[in-house]
């Protein structure tokens, strides 16, 4: 028998999100408001949307807030309003479960797709209870429903795969992931922080299930829509759940992160240029997106392994050996000469480069 915490998953037999709905370009994407505030403004924003091409709505009835007395959406029913919308405009609908009441309510509303939120992911007995909820279902209600896991807010694969595989075992085949990013004490830039090593970590694991980035949740903020979503497909997602409001800024939740659907289709036209490779503008934007995710990457790792210095320097102190380790320095430097060779790196530049971390780590460690 497989588990989670091996390489091997028991999810297979995977079928596609939707069912067989797929836009030309083979990516999905997934646009909606944060909340469904009315049933109008449901209707106003799903509207514009297909107008516009795109085949999936997303809005959310219950809304997991962090403090008490914000906005926590309209409930049973908003799903009312999501499924006409829905049924007015061609599309195919989505919105967010915790509980099995949620998605009984869901389910008789004629949803489309539910996804389980990061806040309740964390927690293996919701996850559970919606799996054994599920499972109760008809055979060919969980063959129709699309079930989309969101990356629980900590960043544990385990536990992202355990709730996957909670899922798939109650009988769900349209199953999909979701990668909204991981909260990060002091993380600034973004929301929740994408350590979009994550992800890949998880298509290496589970090659057949479809991934999703969700940029507004990842971004926090409308401006980094655009760059998570080129650095999402430069990673081979496939495909995007963006929060998209007419008003943005008027939103009763996650204001700042939404779009009007008038810039999720610019968005999605300077995706799409770089698809030609005609212009060498849009080509270089695009390695210097990707430099841009890489230069992330190396100052994320010297951050962790500084602070890891931190720590022997404590134990150092604590049992009064000196700092500075000559013979475990010179084993370090060939250590990483060699291993920046087979990569293809010149080994006096690794040389140079180590130096200059070894030397703030003592730094750090006086
Ligand atoms: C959402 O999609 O609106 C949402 C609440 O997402 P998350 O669970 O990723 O915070
Ligand atoms: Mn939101």
């Amino acid at each position: 028998m497989h588990t989670s915490s091996g390489n091997m998953s028991v999810i297979a037999d995977l079928e596609p999100l939707f069912g067989n709905d797929t836009t030309p370009s083979g990516r999905l994407v997934i646009a909606g408001p944060c909340s469904a505030e009315s049933a109008a403004q449901v209707d106003r924003i799903a509207r514009q949307l297909s107008e516009d091409g795109i085949k999936y709505f997303r809005a959310g009835a219950w809304k997991p807030r962090t403090k008490p007395g914000s906005f926590e959406g309209y409930g049973a029913e908003a799903l009312a309003w999501i499924s006409r919308a829905g049924q007015r405009h061609g599309m195919k609908t989505i919105t967010e479960v915790a509980t099995p009441a949620h998605l009984a309510a869901a389910i008789a509303a004629g949803i489309d797709g539910i996804w389980i939120g990061a806040r309740t992911v964390v927690n293996p007995f919701a996850v559970q209870a919606i799996a054994d909820a599920l499972s109760r279902y008809q055979a060919d209600v969980r063959r129709r429903l699309t079930v989309l896991v969101k990356n629980p807010v900590n960043p544990d694969i385990e536990l992202w795969i355990g709730a996957l595989e909670r899922i798939w075992l109650s009988g769900i085949r349209r199953l999909g992931a979701v990668h909204r990013g991981f909260g990060a004490y002091g993380e600034t830039r973004y929301r929740n922080a994408p350590m979009w090593r994550i992800p890949i970590e998880l298509h290496r694991r589970i090659p057949a299930l479809p991934l999703i980035c969700d940029p507004s949740h990842i971004g926090g903020n409308r401006d980094l829509i655009l760059p998570l979503s080129r650095e999402a497909f430069e990673i081979g997602f496939d495909g995007l759940m963006i929060e998209v409001h007419d008003e943005p800024d008027r939103a009763l939740s996650d204001a700042a992160q939404q779009i009007t659907p008038a810039m999720l289709s610019q968005i999605m036209a300077s995706l799409c240029r770089k698809e030609g490779k005609t212009d060498a503008g849009a080509e270089l934007a695009d390695l210097r997106t990707q430099i841009d995710a890489a230069d992330r990457e190396l100052i994320e790792t010297l951050s962790r392994r500084l602070r890891l210095c931190d720590k022997i320097g404590e134990i150092k102190r604590y049992n009064g050996i000196s700092v500075v380790q000559p013979q475990r320095y010179r084993e370090l430097m060939d250590r990483i000469a060699d291993e920046g060779k087979a990569l293809g790196l010149d080994p006096s530049f690794i040389r140079n480069i180590f130096s200059i971390i070894h030397e703030e780590s003592v730094r750090r460690q006086l």
